[in-house]
């Protein structure tokens, strides 16, 4: 089992080589990845540190030279980067843009791969499936070039995607990790909580991720963090703001629109109940309910007494709820 798993590892990062040198080395990587990263903004140094690569637009390219390589077809199947299908062997990702997904301690343990069109009927970013080396549950994108400066800056910033992560690093923002598309895991909070207590979760500005994403970040507040949220502008993702700003401009920015969690979820949730009174009653009940998920007392008590003032309800109400809620949790 362990030797399977170090034969997965060794796939994996012959693959990360192999897309590197279809990036930087053959016609068609350099007239369609590599412009396609210039594009986005990304420097040499950038494409170089992330290991960013290109799969050739073919249908076998990968899967064969790894075959006349030595790789053995069994571990290319496991790993997902080939596809066997009646006796036919086909490469996972073709003709796109490879982001390759670092352990902490900086192995490769799979791939997200971006299309290069704007269609709309395919996904654009295509992912490894689930394997003995690759849990997307247990990875954050990011981590082995963000541990440094996340354990310096004692923060974390949480991004949605592999280009915000990439496009922050660039501009000198280092402490910049993604779950990927991921709703959030504990176990991926648990990678961040052994580095800092401190995390800033950043949202795209298109209000998608928004609703979903707020049961994830119950579960940091479950492991005792600190957790401030930043909302982008309509349209806007980390990567195209850092894109088109100055690492000061984008520390101000941070700074200036960084909420406490319990306080933006209180005023959103006051808003969507749009003075309806049952609508009013749920979303109060909503709050509380992520009040009871921090361990600290102290702190559930100033959170209590921030979101009386925010929701306009009486502290009563709101400390009998929390008060049977602790003890279902408990
Ligand atoms: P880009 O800037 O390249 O368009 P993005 O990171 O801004 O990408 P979003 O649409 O904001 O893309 O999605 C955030 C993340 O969710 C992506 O980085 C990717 O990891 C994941 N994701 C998005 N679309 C898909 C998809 N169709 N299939 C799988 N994962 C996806
Ligand atoms: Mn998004
Ligand atoms: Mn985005
Ligand atoms: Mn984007």
């Amino acid at each position: 089992q362990a030797d399977e798993r170090e034969s997965m590892y060794l796939v994996s990062e012959f693959a990360n080589q192999f897309f590197q040198k279809k990036l930087h080395k053959t016609e068609q990587g350099k007239a369609i990845g590599l412009s396609y990263f210039k594009e986005r903004g990304f420097t040499n140094e950038t494409i170089k540190k992330f290991d960013l690569g290109y799969s050739p637009d073919l249908w076998d390219a990968f899967t064969e030279e790894a075959l006349k390589s030595g790789y053995k077809l069994a571990f290319l199947e496991k790993t997902g980067l080939s596809i066997v299908k009646e006796q036919k062997k086909f490469d996972r990702f073709k003709g796109r843009v490879m982001f390759p997904i670092h352990s902490m301690s900086g192995r490769t343990l799979g791939f997200g791969g971006r299309i290069l069109t704007n269609d709309k009927k395919a996904a654009k970013y295509l992912n490894s499936p689930e394997s003995d080396i690759y849990h997307k549950s247990k990875v954050l994108y990011g981590i082995y070039h963000a541990k440094q400066s996340i354990a310096k800056e004692d923060n974390c910033y949480l991004v949605e995607g592999y280009t915000d992560v990439i496009q922050m690093h660039q501009v000198g923002i280092e402490n910049v990790v993604a779950s990927s598309g991921t709703a959030l895991t504990a176990d991926q909070i648990r990678l961040i909580n052994r580095l800092t207590k401190n995390i800033t979760v950043l949202f795209d500005g298109d209000a998608a991720g928004l609703r979903a994403s707020m049961r994830g970040i119950d579960l940091i507040l479950e492991q005792g963090m600190n957790v401030k949220v930043c909302t982008f502008p309509e349209g806007e993702d980390p990567d195209s703001f850092a894109k088109a700003n100055t690492q000061e401009e984008i520390q101000d920015f941070l700074q200036q629109n960084s909420k406490d969690f319990i306080s933006f979820k209180a005023s959103l949730l006051v808003n969507q109940a749009e003075g309806d009174p049952i609508k009013k009653a749920e979303v109060v009940r909503d709050m509380v309910n992520s009040i009871a998920k921090i361990p600290d007392q102290i702190q559930q008590e100033i959170y209590l007494k921030e979101c009386t003032r925010i929701m306009d309800v009486s502290e009563d109400v709101l400390y009998s709820t929390l008060a049977q809620l602790n003890a279902k949790n408990n």
